[in-house]
């Protein structure tokens, strides 16, 4: 049987915005020492907007936007979002085919008899492309047209306004591993990361490495007899969120697929509910024990 702290527990959390799907869960939250995170969208507002274009191509910059909108059309990842907004041209005039999606890549169709390819820099190894990797503050997005680089358009997001605080709080509470994974490039995420306090940092990860590098972290939390969450908002991130002890979604811009596959559901998407329902948790467990 549940003690009923445990219904007071969940209460107190409903009411700051965080949805507890058991009071199974909400114990666990006393035994954690590690939350990792995904970064887009789970410490950033996953909202993208185009900061440079680098054109390589005889096109002209409008010409160039409306191509690679045209292929990112195809895709509903924010960044495929803030190209399409930033493109004024007309979509209807381009005819596609073979339109692929390559997870943690980006993506290739055939426009007009061309094949172009948008996405980051494995995106253009696996074309067989050699290109330097750009210094940037932002997320770059590659363009290659019939196997040849075209240029890079740079795109930016911003932190949470709330994100460096939870950080600091999550490490007053004592829980030891605070761990970002993103499929970002390098830099961008170093930044992030320093930013907010966070000093282990995996980038460039496809969705199959984020659940391989959780899987060592939670084997090694469980060695400790501590638990572990994971915090994320994409449908990439489901295999995550139903592997950690823990899966914590963001519920307002975050994908159904996330909310259904975790345990926890923070309404509005900041990430300083996660101290807050670790709180709440030993808080509930000293008035039941
Ligand atoms: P994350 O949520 O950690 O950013 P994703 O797996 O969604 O991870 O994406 C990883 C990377 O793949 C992105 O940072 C971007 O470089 C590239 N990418 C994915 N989808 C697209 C897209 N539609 N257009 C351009 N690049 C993309
Ligand atoms: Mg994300």
């Amino acid at each position: 049987s549940v003690p009923l702290g445990f219904f007071a527990g969940i209460g107190s959390a409903s009411k700051n915005g965080v949805l507890i799907k058991g009071s199974n869960f909400l114990e666990a939250l006393n035994d954690l020492d590690t939350v990792v995170f995904d970064k887009t969208g789970t410490l950033t507002e996953g909202v993208f907007e185009v900061t440079n274009i680098d054109n390589q191509s005889q096109m002209s910059d409008d010409d160039f936007i409306a191509l690679v909108a045209a292929v990112e059309q195809n895709s509903n990842h924010p960044i495929a979002k803030s190209i399409l907004s930033y493109n004024e041209a007309d979509l209807t005039e381009f005819t596609l085919s073979s339109v692929e999606e390559v997870a943690g890549h980006g993506l290739k169709a055939k426009v007009d008899g061309r094949d172009v390819t948008v996405g980051n820099m494995k995106a253009m190894k696996a074309l067989g492309l050699e290109i330097t990797e750009k210094a940037s503050s932002g997320t770059l997005v590659y363009v290659a047209i019939d196997g040849t680089y075209q240029g890079v358009i740079t795109v930016s997001d911003k932190i949470k306004p709330d994100a460096k605080k939870a950080i600091q709080r999550l490490q007053d509470l004592g829980i030891q591993n605070l761990v970002m994974l993103t499929g970002d490039n390098k830099a961008v995420a170093d930044i992030v990361a320093k930013e907010l306090g966070i000093t282990q940092v995996h980038a460039n990860l496809l969705p199959e490495d984020k659940v391989a590098i959780l899987e060592k972290l939670k084997a090694e939390s469980h060695s400790k007899k501590k638990k572990i969450a994971f915090t994320g908002d994409g449908i990439n991130d489901t295999p995550a969120l139903t592997l950690a002890d823990i899966g914590i979604s963001m519920g307002g811009l975050g994908s159904d697929a996330a909310v259904e596959a975790s345990d926890i559901v923070i309404m509005q998407d900041q990430p300083s509910k996660i101290p807050t329902s670790i709180e709440i948790s030993r808080y509930t467990r000293k008035i039941i024990m």
